[in-house]
């Protein structure tokens, strides 16, 4: 960077012949008048008055036309482009005058007077003196000048021959000595100081430039009275211009047509009012047509001559601009679906309600939560379940309209907002074509999946005042819909929220009920049919609540799983029904007996290592303990059947409960790694008037008693119902019919009593 040494040297050239002209004022001034006072003292005494008035007009002729030569140069727009002409013009300026004066030692010395003789000398002592001063700047230009008098001094007074005039010429050797001597070192100060400034304006310009650069900033001036404008380098690059000049039109051409009236419209006002302004603008890159952001603050400069003109910096902020996208949009919208995210979507909300209030509109919230959706993620992998999310978002777009608002709130979770409704109807109809989304399986990669959605909605101003609340009413709504078993749709009501208040007191109560030992365990007892005895008993859990008094396992076990509480309730349970066990063993009774165990527990690390570990620690039989578990709606029926054999190697037994009601079909039941089939209650409850439950029970019976499983009919209620199993071969039973559940101490009593009652009836 910096300029070459000839440019540096123009400059230099350039502010010297400045500064030497600005001298020019005075020693025009001051030789005029000089002139005059030399014309009224030496004219008289010289002896030709032709000569004086030659040399008066000569000297006056001379300065005028410098006079005049200095008006040009200050007039002269390119002065700096033409530094020789300018050096020449001026130095032929002061060698002509120096000669002017050197004529008047010839043209008006007073002979045989050596007093004014001595008078002109000093004069012209002066003279070389004052271009000391005028001529600071050109070293060289200021010797000449004075050299010039000094040796038509010199000569005139050795051609005047006398002894005086030989003194004299001596004494002016010493004078103009001095004077050359002082012209030499003066100059050369002034020209290092000339470099010296110069330097540190490149360099300040250098800085300045590369400043720019950096900044991607460039800078414009527009002098009002011409249709140009004159860029910075940063800038004629920064727009792809290959001059520094331009027509203004150009630059309005560069911006982008919808940007264009902004800008004109700012400078218009900065032009009326006379304060800064700022103004961000699009300009098309001219080699690539990219788009880029510039921000630009205009300023009015009103110069000493009055002469205005606009001053703009442009900055490149393109980089600024889409790094602030960035963290808007991370800031806003969700990084997977590209929907409103939680807090942009509660932002839009409030400010819904403060809209929606102002003109009294009603507007409502559907709630949508997608179905078992860890279950997808689970079983196909969270690339599936990304996958899954992306889908329902976009379809979730293409039902917003005028208006409307998708947002993903996270997980599986999302929410619309319907603006300005006239009716529930239309949120009602919004819901419904949710739920559309369900009518076809969704292929993602390898996968097909099922979609179910539970969809809640809320409406304002009907069932909240606050964003949050609306949000809770249209959450609570889906939820109702979850817990009564998924895939619908509900509008709040305030029911929702007394059952929701009871249910977070429930999920309190339930945390407490280990710790307060509220939790029992009664046992229903299972018949063998063949020899009217009791087999076994099945331990049924019970919860007895301080207040509310007993709570039956239908009502929280689900809220233990979702709480995450049910593999310590079902360890509580091994643990009491296998010391229970141990008790009636030592009592002399064998029996068997049963547990139920939830599907997280059963695949919970480590429950087969626990079921061992308490069974030996209580030295029960391990094919005394059978684990009952439903019919498995995990997707991952190899962790279950590893877990059952396991089991089942040591001899501990496994038993599928609620048989007939689950996934599985007739044709697996081959592969099932466990000893019992309970058979559900509801087809027991048909076997007697629905020849299709007759059908059933009576396949799975023979089914499994040919594959070896035992079988058990559960919620067996009445004689007709034991007759049917009982001629069918079913061998064991559990129903109100022979024993409802019953607490430990009663059963020794079942033990020896006589059930061939039953049969009898
Ligand atoms: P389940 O395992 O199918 O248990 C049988 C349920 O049917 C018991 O209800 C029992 O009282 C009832 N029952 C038995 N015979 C009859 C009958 O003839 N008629 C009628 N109407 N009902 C009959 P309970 O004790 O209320 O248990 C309900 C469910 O709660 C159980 O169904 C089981 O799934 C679950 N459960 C019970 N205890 C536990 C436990 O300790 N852990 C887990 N995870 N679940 C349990
Ligand atoms: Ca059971
Ligand atoms: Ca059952």
């Amino acid at each position: 960077m910096g300029s070459t040494t000839a440019a540096r040297k123009e400059a230099i050239r350039h502010n010297q012949n400045e500064l030497l002209y600005k001298g020019v004022r005075f020693s025009v001034i001051g030789s005029l008048a000089a002139g005059v006072v030399a014309k009224v003292f030496f004219g008289p005494l010289a002896t030709s008055q032709v000569a004086v008035w030659t040399w008066f007009s000569i000297l006056w002729l001379v300065y005028l036309t410098r006079a005049a030569d200095y008006w040009l140069f200050t007039r002269a727009t390119r002065a700096h482009e033409n530094v020789q002409h300018w050096t020449r013009r001026f130095r032929i300026g002061a060698m002509a005058s120096a000669a002017a004066w050197s004529l008047s030692m010839w043209m008006i010395f007073p002979v045989d007077d050596p007093a004014h003789q001595v008078l002109l000398i000093l004069t012209l002592g002066g003279v070389a003196a004052g271009a000391l001063a005028s001529l600071p700047y050109d070293r060289t230009l200021s010797n000449v000048f004075q050299l010039l008098i000094f040796l038509s001094v010199f000569g005139r007074l050795m051609v005047e021959g006398t002894g005086f005039a030989m003194e004299m010429a001596l004494f002016s050797v010493f004078v103009f000595g001095f004077l050359l001597s002082c012209g030499k070192d003066v100059g050369k100060n002034y020209i290092d100081l000339l470099r010296l400034r110069q330097d540190s304006q490149e360099t300040n310009l250098t800085l300045i430039r590369t400043t720019e650069q950096m900044a991607r900033l460039g800078y414009w001036q527009w002098d009002l009275n011409a249709s140009t404008v004159e860029l910075s380098n940063n800038l004629t690059r920064m727009l792809g211009f290959n001059r520094k000049q331009v027509n203004i039109k150009e630059c309005f051409d560069l911006m982008h047509p919808d940007d264009r009236l902004k800008v004109q419209h700012v400078c218009a006002q900065v032009l009326k009012t006379g304060a800064d302004a700022e103004v961000e603008f699009r300009t098309e890159d001219r080699q690539s047509g990219d788009i880029r952001n510039m921000r630009q603050v205009t300023k009015l400069l009103v110069g000493s001559d009055d002469s205005i003109s606009m001053l703009g910096t442009v900055q490149d902020v393109t980089d600024i601009k889409s790094a602030e996208q960035k963290i808007y949009s991370m800031a806003y919208y969700d990084d997977l679906s590209g929907l409103a995210n939680r807090a942009h979507f509660h932002e839009l909300l409030d400010a819904e309600f403060g809209l929606a209030r102002l003109r009294q509109q009603e507007f409502a919230i559907i709630y949508i939560d997608l179905d078992d959706f860890k279950g997808v993620n689970d079983s196909y992998g969270h690339e599936c379940g990304d996958n899954y999310l992306v889908h329902f978002s976009s379809y979730l777009t293409s039902l917003t309209q005028r208006g409307d608002m998708a947002a993903r709130l996270g997980g599986d979770e999302f929410c619309l907002l319907l603006r300005n409704i006239e009716s529930p109807q239309q949120a009602n109809d919004k819901a419904l074509q949710c739920l559309e989304y369900c009518k076809q399986a969704v292929q993602l990669g390898n996968h097909r999946i099922h979609p179910r959605l539970s969809v809640g909605i809320a409406l304002f101003p009907g069932d909240a005042q606050t964003a949050d609340d609306l949000v809770k009413c249209a959450d609570m709504a889906m939820y109702t819909v979850k817990l009564a078993g998924k895939h619908s749709y509900a509008f709040y009501d305030e029911r929702m929220a007394r059952d929701n208040h009871e249910r977070v007191r429930l999920e309190a109560d339930l945390r407490q009920a280990l710790d307060r030992g509220e939790f029992e365990l009664w046992y229903q007892p299972k018949f063998a049919i063949a020899d009217n005895t009791l087999a076994g008993v099945e331990a049924l859990i019970r919860w007895r609540h301080p207040d509310r008094g007993m709570i039956p396992p239908d009502l929280f076990i689900s809220t233990a799983e979702r709480v995450g509480m049910i593999k310590e309730i079902g360890e509580w349970v091994l643990i009491n029904a296998s010391a229970q066990l141990r008790q009636w063993n030592d009592q002399g009774m064998q029996l068997g007996m049963a547990i139920n165990i939830s599907g997280d527990h059963f695949v919970a690390d480590g429950f087969s290592d626990f079921v061992f570990a308490t069974l030996d620690r209580d030295g029960v039989n391990f094919s005394d303990m059978e684990i009952e578990i439903t019919e498995s709606l995990s997707r991952d029926p190899e962790v279950h059947t590893r877990i059952c054999r396991q089991l089942r190697r040591k001899g501990v037994r496994v038993a599928i409960d609620d048989f007939g009601t689950g996934y599985s079909s007739l044709s697996v039941l081959g592969k099932l790694e466990v000893d019992t089939l309970k058979v559900d209650k509801s087809f027991i409850d048909g076997v007697v008037d629905d020849p299709a439950a007759q059908l059933m029970v009576k396949s799975i019976i023979d089914l499994s008693l040919g594959l070896g499983y035992d079988v058990v009919a559960e919620g067996v209620e009445t004689a007709e119902q034991l007759v049917f199993l009982r001629d069918n071969g079913c061998p064991f039973i559990q129903g109100y019919l022979f024993s409802r559940p019953v607490q430990a101490d009663q059963i020794p009593n079942l033990m020896t009593m006589d059930w061939s009652l039953p049969r009898a009836a």
